[in-house]
């Protein structure tokens, strides 16, 4: 049987899984589980870079098969659906229907049970907040409890710690949410050419009230007067054209490359990362380019190659995604973003992201209104140590935090500041789920 791993492959400590298909299997299969190892963990789809969907048994319970759509009204976007289905089968049913999600993270690849977990935030952050804010209702296999529904009013306390919960408060079955209504299945993209982070800040400022999706690619490896320079991109929701109303909501072409195999080393590395970062800046030769384009290459570019996470070879690689509060956003970020230059290390796509002040109901929800950073790092053992030691410095001193879907890093006494209310969601955590992220920030 295919053992599971998390995304960034690191730490490389492979999964069993334990499938379900039904939510009246989920106790018999957690209860074989825990009768042997003690704890369990639920894995959808092992979109986590880190070790957050890792279960401290390795014995995991997979919920693909819970796939099924329950209820849809396609008069108000509301709809209820299986944990397990993914947010590329739920576009294929609601896109031609008119209805989009109303957030989404950049791989369409997640399941509805890891969104919620994870309450993942989009590239519209600053106008919709996270996933966790568009749920009416929830139901949660508790194995002390069973089946409970809850809500904002209906056990609101099991509610609000299972939006971002990671996954500990118990089995989300169902999730019922309000999409968001689209006339076409384009977007009308515009990308800007920026040479450092004050020109980022001036952008941000001045479009992003105007857009409600944005966001900034940025040259993590230039310095000098290069520093900061980067791409910011920013999008909305192309409006129907009354002649053609019929072809405008057209699914994306189901084309993927895939990378065969695993190299046995990593394919990136500062020669390779600084050719690309360079080329990929002048590629875009004029100032502003405006053009329409399909809501898949927009939302979820990286989803066109398969299995790209091996490009990082055998040792796996890992991501460091910090938000800065606002006021500190720009001196920070530049801080943190000279210690990477200067580390020679970090990734063809480091992400700048103008978070909104939109609060989540979830108590460990990851975004704030800042700025967040994200950045893959391919995984060497020292080096990451040491240039993460100094951007957690960094990150902590302004009251910044880190995001437990991308971390395989973070110490106990970091995450318990930046997380005062952990100690609500391990008072309510189902005591047969156990995460290796869980146990290391925790204990
Ligand atoms: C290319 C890429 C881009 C990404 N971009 C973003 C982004 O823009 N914004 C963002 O927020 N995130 C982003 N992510 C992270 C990703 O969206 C989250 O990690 C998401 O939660 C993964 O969902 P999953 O189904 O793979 O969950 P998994 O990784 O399998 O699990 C995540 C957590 O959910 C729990 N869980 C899963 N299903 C259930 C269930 N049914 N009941 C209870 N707990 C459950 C698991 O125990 C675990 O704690 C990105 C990831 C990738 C690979």
């Amino acid at each position: 049987m295919v053992e599971l791993l998390s995304w960034g492959r690191y730490p490389r400590q492979p999964q069993h899984p334990h499938a379900v298909f039904w939510a009246d299997e989920i106790s018999h299969v957690l209860g074989k589980i825990v009768e042997t190892n003690k704890t369990s963990l639920i894995y959808g789809m092992g979109r986590s870079y880190g070790d957050s969907c890792l279960a401290v048994s390795n014995q995991v319970v997979t919920t693909q098969g819970m796939d099924r759509i329950l209820a849809a009204d396609w008069e108000t976007g509301v709809i209820f659906a299986q944990a397990g289905l993914s947010f590329a089968e739920l576009i294929q049913i609601t896109l031609p229907r008119g209805w989009f999600l109303p957030v989404t993270p950049g791989t369409k690849y997640v399941s509805l049970g890891g969104a919620v977990a994870n309450d993942v935030h989009g590239k519209n952050h600053h106008v919709m907040g996270t996933f966790g804010r568009h749920i009416l209702r929830l139901f949660l296999y508790r194995s002390d409890e069973g089946i409970v529904e809850c809500s904002r009013h209906i056990r609101s306390d099991l509610f609000v710690a299972t939006i971002g919960g990671l996954g500990l408060s118990g089995v989300i079955v169902a999730v019922e949410f309000q999409l968001r209504p689209i006339e076409t299945s384009r977007i009308n993209q515009t990308s800007i050419r920026f040479g450092g982070l004050t020109e980022f800040f001036q952008l941000t400022a001045s479009h992003d009230h105007t857009h409600e999706y944005t966001v900034a690619w940025i040259d993590c490896l230039a310095t000098g007067q290069n520093a900061g320079r980067g791409h910011y991109i920013m999008g909305n929701h192309a409006k129907a054209d009354i002649a053609h109303t019929h072809t405008q909501l057209t699914l994306a072409p189901h084309k993927r490359m895939k990378i065969p195999f695993d190299p046995p080393f990593s394919l990136i590395n500062t020669l390779s990362l600084r050719a690309f970062n360079t080329l990929y800046y002048h590629k875009q030769q004029q100032k502003q380019i405006s053009r329409c384009v399909s809501y898949d290459p927009f939302f979820y570019p990286l989803d066109s190659l398969k299995h790209w996470n091996r490009i990082y070879g055998h040792a796996g690689f890992q991501q460091y995604q910090c938000v800065i509060p606002q006021r500190d956003g720009q001196t920070a970020i530049a801080d943190i973003m000279q210690e990477i230059a200067k580390s020679g290390s970090g990734s063809f796509l480091a992400v700048l992201k103008q978070c909104g002040d939109i609060i989540s109901p979830g108590l460990l929800s990851f975004p704030m209104h800042g700025v967040s950073l994200a950045l893959d790092f391919p995984q060497h053992d020292q080096k990451n140590t040491q240039l993460f030691n100094r951007l957690d410095r960094l990150v902590h001193e302004v009251g910044g935090r880190l995001y437990p879907a991308k971390d395989a890093h973070m110490s106990a006494e970091h995450f318990q500041q930046a997380y005062p209310q952990w100690q609500q969601i391990e008072a309510m955590r189902d005591p047969r789920l156990f995460s290796k992220f869980w146990q290391r920030v925790t204990q």
